[in-house]
């Protein structure tokens, strides 16, 4: 079967909106009507080929979509209230503060502090934020680059509610090699990251392995 390019795309986006509409995946069925296509085993070509790419992440054995990077469909930590209305879940605390730039929506994000437990947020507005508390930071530890991003890596991209219980969980974890960014930094990484998904000439670039070239 013959992959069209436009159609990954296409296909892509169509997953992404549906997250963000109702945080939840699209059926294999609704994307067979959306998109027009022959059925389930074409459905399955073009799923199969976005993960290939680490666009989304399936079950195993069901093939379900369980997430489309930035989204989740199962719960996580990081919840994100878009336009203070409905909530999606994110894959991780920069998949989180980077949802309000790929759909140019204002946002809160919720989350807690993986060292305490305490609540966390960011108010993000006009692209300008506000976090409680004040010192937020976000830890990541730099995982190796085969290992699958929603196993291995998400879980490990974190808040903080300060640099002191970013290094105090360090230093519970000393297997771990934790690297500390200020909120600042974290909302860069997730704009630069997500902000271009949208856009339905940048996505061929995120799909087609050229991201972060614009
Ligand atoms: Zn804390």
């Amino acid at each position: 079967m013959a992959l069209e390019k436009n159609t990954t795309h296409t296909l892509y986006q169509h997953i992404l909106r549906t997250f963000a509409q109702t945080g939840n995946p699209p059926t294999p069925d609704a994307l067979i009507n959306t998109l027009q296509l022959s059925g389930l085993a074409e459905v399955e070509t073009y799923l199969a080929t976005l993960e290939a790419k680490e666009c989304i992440y399936r079950d195993r054995v069901t093939g379900d979509i369980l997430a489309a990077y930035p989204f989740s469909a199962r719960p996580t930590p990081h919840r994100v209230v878009l336009e203070g209305k409905h909530s999606v879940y994110a894959m991780c605390a920069v998949d989180a503060l980077g949802i309000p730039f790929m759909l140019d929506t204002d946002a809160t994000v919720h989350s807690q502090c993986t060292h305490c437990g305490d609540a966390v947020s960011v108010m993000m507005v006009n692209g300008e934020f506000i976090s409680t508390p004040d010192g937020l930071v976000v830890a990541y530890t730099p995982v190796n680059a085969s290992c699958c991003p929603a196993t291995d890596q998400c879980p490990l991209i974190n808040f903080f509610c300060s640099t002191a219980h970013a290094q105090a969980w360090q230093e519970q974890n000393p297997h771990l090699t934790v690297e500390i960014l200020t909120l600042l930094e974290a909302v860069e990484c997730g704009r630069r990251l997500f902000g271009i998904l949208m856009n339905p000439t940048n996505v061929r670039f995120f799909i087609d392995g050229e991201q972060g070239k614009n």
